[in-house]
């Protein structure tokens, strides 16, 4: 049984990942920021099913949270860097408040937890790092500069970090998800949505479920020899 940790695991993405590790029979550590009624009620539900799984409140986009977090935890064997917001504002309009939010949410929360996982990750000669980026961070979203920054960083990331680490018995992978249906997508209108659809190949919008496999698959033993790779769930959208 492998302990592992997903941020921002009391809703959408987050949470399908959780139940299908959970589910698989691993320990799984649920972060969360404000959602403590929705992660209590997860935790219940797989709880019932026999799973293990645990709550644990903390802000990833600071990093003394991050640390002290990490202090309550065991050795983590899985790292999904999930957790994540989104603003939809002109480029124009964008504040340093909003630029510095975003970037420490979205960017700052995967470095700080990797820097905090690692050290007993090369101890223990092994370890599963996968960061949730966005179809934004490949090709840019406008009106999503912030956004697209963030995640195009988490590429770098990603692709860096795996060149680091392949000798210590690591792999650090991202999921780039296209348009997936969850609370993040709440600003949109009915006709958003439908045009999102439509510049979609598939013609669909995707699921939290089409998401968290692609995250099992990669942590998988099947998976062993893919590191530094950005794994598109999208549709087709690119
Ligand atoms: P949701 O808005 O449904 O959920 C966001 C999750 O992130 C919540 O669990 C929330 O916790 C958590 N979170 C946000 N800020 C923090 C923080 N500072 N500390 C800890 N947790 C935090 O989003 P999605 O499930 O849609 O998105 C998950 C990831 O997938 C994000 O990184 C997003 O950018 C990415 N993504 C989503 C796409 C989509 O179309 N939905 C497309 C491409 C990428 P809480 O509720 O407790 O505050």
């Amino acid at each position: 049984m492998r302990s592992v940790l997903i941020t921002g695991a009391s809703r959408g993405i987050g949470a399908a990942v959780a139940r299908v590790f959970a589910e698989k029979g691993e320990r799984v550590y649920l972060n969360y920021h404000h959602s403590h009624e929705a992660v209590q009620r997860l935790c219940r539900e797989l709880t019932e099913k026999g799973c293990s799984v645990f709550p644990i409140q903390c802000d990833v986009s600071d990093p003394h949270a991050v640390q002290a977090m990490f202090g309550t935890l065991p050795p983590i064997d899985v790292l999904v860097n999930n957790a994540g917001i989104a603003q939809t504002k002109l480029f124009t309009d964008l504040t340093d408040e909003d630029w510095h939010t975003m970037l420490s949410t979205n960017l700052g929360s995967v470095f700080y937890c990797c820097r905090a996982a690692l050290p007993a990750m090369i101890r223990q000669h092994s370890g599963r790092i996968v960061n949730i980026t966005s179809v934004w961070g490949q090709i840019g979203g406008s009106c999503e500069v912030h956004y697209s920054a963030a995640k195009a960083g988490i590429i770098g990331l990603t692709k860096a970090l795996a060149k680091e680490e392949g000798l210590s018995g690591i792999t650090v992978n991202a999921v780039a998800p296209g348009v997936i249906q969850t609370d993040m997508l709440s600003p949109y209108t009915a006709e958003d949505l439908q045009a999102l659809r439509d510049e979609t190949p598939t013609g669909t919008l995707g699921t939290p479920m089409d998401v968290a496999r692609a995250v099992w698959f990669l942590a998988s033993p099947d998976a062993s020899f893919i590191t530094g790779q950005v794994l598109g769930v999208n549709g087709g959208l690119c």
